[in-house]
């Protein structure tokens, strides 16, 4: 990074502090006024995101509008809606003073002030214009890193904040490692960081010498337990839904299957069938793109480590980035797919005779994102998480509890920490400040 850049990037942040000394981000009314104008710039840009996302990632217009476009906009309006209620002060019990006189407590939400926003390259709007419009509705400044490695999406989002605010307000930096540094080595009120938990350290690093607040939205390998009494044409949709969508890049993407040994043939079977009849024309290039040749070589060595195990699948394009939806079956802890998160449309699935085995097996491991269990039983459900841990959780389903604003979406442990989506964005992004008044 030159010189020029370098004061350019300080130069914005000093103007963000500035404005927000000013005090104008504590006007709801200005909030809602900046946030409604994002709403309208945005939904006039559309046609640009889609084409960015087919681009980068190969996502169809149908998808990128789903979940991307969409979620942006039902949170936003969920925001908006929701703010003057989430604003107000909370007054709380007090204890009695000493003196005996009257004492009054409440809970005020402050803004931060000026923020740090970090995004991925997987669902590269969604992951960050929500934390933005969180950002936002509770009266922060921010400026915005956008992954590099969706370079046509990175550029719509800064011609979307360029038209929809001013640089003091909210600000694009593009940029990889090393503007990311110099932005990490900046006195910012608050950091918001989504992206892989190798690089959730170096970001809690850089914070902690400054003793920054940060939320670290972060990945793993999510498992997905699939019991004997489950239905199994259900786990096999849904699983296969939140397994492909996005070419399996999707941090709380099922990572593995976990099954019932005496089930497990019969699943493989109505899951190939599943697949020949949805993507009659194979999968390849029918489920999006992976974002990069090095990733798609990452994921072809997972294959060539255990080439017997694969039982569906397991083509590539290195030209066109594509990579077919793959089962891997007889996998064991130390196959090469199971030692990192897998970000890419490979399924491996390994089996148990007693729950109480695979309970263990996941528990010696890092906290997961998600976690996924298909059962019929609602008491079996229950123990899985009363025994386990994860970010969130889902019976019977996968992923659809990201798009959910009633939800706290985030992780817990390696998978990360804090929460966010409708409320808790609010919450996250204000300081809970306690004022104590006595008469
Ligand atoms: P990443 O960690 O490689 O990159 C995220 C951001 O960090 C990018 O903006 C990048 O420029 C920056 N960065 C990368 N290396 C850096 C370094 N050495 N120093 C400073 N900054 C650096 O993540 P990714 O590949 O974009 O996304 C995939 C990961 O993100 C997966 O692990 C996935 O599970 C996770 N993820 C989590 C969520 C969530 O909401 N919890 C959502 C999407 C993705």
């Amino acid at each position: 990074m030159n010189k020029e850049s370098e004061e350019q990037i300080r130069g914005i942040f000093q103007q963000q502090k500035d404005f927000f000394k000013t005090n104008q981000t504590k006007d709801i009314e200005f909030r809602k006024k900046q946030l409604r104008n994002f709403r309208t710039v945005f939904t006039n840009h559309t046609d640009a995101l889609c084409e960015a996302l087919e681009t980068d990632l190969g996502k169809s217009r149908k998808e990128a509008e789903y979940v991307e476009i969409q979620i942006v906009l039902s949170e936003l309006d969920y925001l908006l809606e929701n703010i003057d209620e989430w604003a107000k002060p909370t007054l709380v019990e007090s204890k009695p003073h000493p003196s005996g006189a009257e004492v009054i407590s409440k809970i005020i939400y402050e803004s931060y002030g000026v923020n740090y926003i970090i995004g991925p390259f997987n669902y590269p709007v969604q992951l960050t214009f929500s934390p933005l419009i969180g950002a936002l509705i509770a009266g922060n400044t921010a400026i915005i890193k956008p992954s590099e490695n969706t370079p046509h999406v990175a550029k719509v989002l800064e011609d979307i904040v360029k038209e929809s605010f001013e640089e003091s307000y909210v600000a694009v930096v593009q940029g990889a490692i090393e503007e990311n540094t110099l932005l990490l080595s900046l006195p910012f009120d608050y950091i918001f960081f989504t992206g892989s938990p190798n690089v959730g350290k170096i970001v809690m690093k850089a914070a902690a010498e400054q003793l920054i607040p940060l939320t670290l939205e972060l990945g793993g390998k999510s498992p997905t337990i699939v019991h004997h009494d489950a239905d199994l044409d259900k786990a096999v949709a849904r699983i296969s839904y939140g397994k492909w969508i996005n070419c399996g890049q999707t941090c709380v993407a099922p990572d593995y299957i976990y099954i019932h040994e005496s089930v497990k043939d019969l699943f493989i079977e109505k899951f190939k069938a599943y697949l020949k009849t949805t993507y009659p024309d194979g999968t390849l290039g029918k489920i999006g793109k992976i974002v990069s040749q090095n990733q798609i070589k990452q994921l072809a060595g997972y294959l060539e480590a255990s080439p017997e195990k694969v039982i569906y699948g397991g083509k590539y394009d290195l030209e066109t980035r594509h990579f077919e939806a793959t089962l891997m079956d007889n996998v064991t802890w130390s196959d090469k797919v199971m030692q990192q998160e897998i970000f890419g449309p490979i399924l491996p699935i390994m089996t148990y005779n007693d729950i109480n085995d695979a309970l263990e097996e996941i528990n010696n491991r890092p906290k997961p994102l998600a976690l996924y269990v298909f059962t019929e039983s609602q008491e079996l459900a229950d123990d899985v998480l009363n025994r386990t841990t994860s970010g969130d959780a889902e019976i019977n389903s996968t992923i659809i509890h990201v798009g959910s604003h009633y939800l706290p979406f985030g992780g817990v442990g390696t998978s990360g920490m804090g929460k966010y989506h409708g409320k808790f964005s609010f919450e996250n992004f204000s300081h809970s400040r306690s004022v104590l008044q006595v008469k």
